[in-house]
């Protein structure tokens, strides 16, 4: 099978069942799993996928980080070696010829989705992620992410059937549950997430002169919980917090902030005050005034203060 239909099936499959909430019908509790589904998976992409295992803003217990990737698996967004791998290109390559989703390169729609399909897409460079694919129980998770993803839609049908025998009141069953709580769930979560990559690099306000395209969009920050916060993103790709403006709220943030409290996560980086204002300053200054993109990539790259949650660090991956 090739690689774009390997994709495209169950992509296709979801898209299509959407029609099935009117043969189903609704309730209050498939609703809530909904958004439960929703939420839960949608922080496990941003936390553990993108802001800890792509940029390593922060670290968690090898397990933690186990956990937090099989959830993200459930997403149906590929395993953790290939989204981190086509993440980082993207970063290396933002808005320019290798960048796989640049609207600004190859227009909005392929940015948004098309790009999925794209035989050059369904490989993962091994020399992107040397550090995911030195771990057993991230591979494992990368070549079964279909069963992974799977099992949380047999796990919603199979929930429904016993809901609706051992308590009828809730009104919910098999099929319900399955078409609410994973196919619609998943496919809001998708769009939400192709959103950063199309959206946040075409609408909405730049903060800092970065050498892209990318914008800080507040609709996608509150659908991705922080992450349409992407022109503040690529100007400081290591930082935990991408919210960087008094109301500029940043969820995923939040969930950092309290795993370090509770030793889930060390060595938490995040950009300083004085950084990001030498940033401000230095970006909008003229071209031939300004230190060069190097020494300011350089000093975006450092721009960020490691600071230590606890103070006994345990036993990281
Ligand atoms: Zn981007
Ligand atoms: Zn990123």
């Amino acid at each position: 099978m090739r690689g774009g239909q390997h994709v495209g099936i169950p992509f296709a499959a979801i898209h299509l069942a959407m029609p099935m909430v009117f043969v189903v019908g609704w309730s209050a509790t498939a609703a809530a799993v909904a958004v439960g589904l929703y939420a839960v998976r949608a922080l496990a992409i941003t936390v553990v996928y993108h802001r800890g295992l792509a940029h390593r803003s922060f670290r968690m217990p090898r397990a933690v980080q186990a956990v937090g990737a099989t959830v993200a698996t459930t997403a149906g967004q590929r395993g953790p070696l290939w989204w981190v791998g086509h993440h980082r290109i993207h970063h290396r390559r933002t808005d320019k010829d290798g960048d796989p989703h640049s609207p600004v390169v190859a227009g909005f729609w392929r940015a948004h989705l098309l790009w999925l399909f794209d035989e050059r897409n369904q490989e993962t460079d091994p020399t992107a992620v040397p550090d995911l694919a030195a771990l057993p129980e991230m591979r494992l998770l990368d070549r079964w992410h279909h069963a992974v993803t799977a099992g949380l839609a047999a796990a919603t049908f199979l929930t429904g059937v016993a809901l609706a025998r051992f308590d009828p009141a809730l009104e919910v069953n098999g099929p319900q549950l399955f078409v609410w709580a994973f196919c619609l769930s998943t496919l809001a979560l998708w769009h939400s997430t192709f959103a950063v990559n199309s959206f946040a690099h075409r609408f909405g306000p730049r903060r800092f002169a970065t050498d892209d395209e990318s914008r800080n969009l507040w609709w996608v920050a509150v659908l991705t919980f922080g992450e349409g916060w992407h022109n503040n993103h690529h100007r400081f790709p290591r930082s935990a917090r991408q919210g960087l403006g008094r109301f500029e709220l940043d969820p995923s943030w939040w969930v950092i902030w309290v795993m370090g409290r509770v030793g889930l996560a060390d060595g938490i980086r995040v950009a300083s005050s004085v950084r990001i204002a030498t940033a401000l300053t230095e970006d909008r200054k003229p071209p031939g005034q300004r230190r060069s993109r190097c020494s300011a990539s350089t000093a975006a790259a450092s721009a960020v203060a490691s600071v230590p949650l606890h103070p006994a660090p345990r036993r990281l991956a």
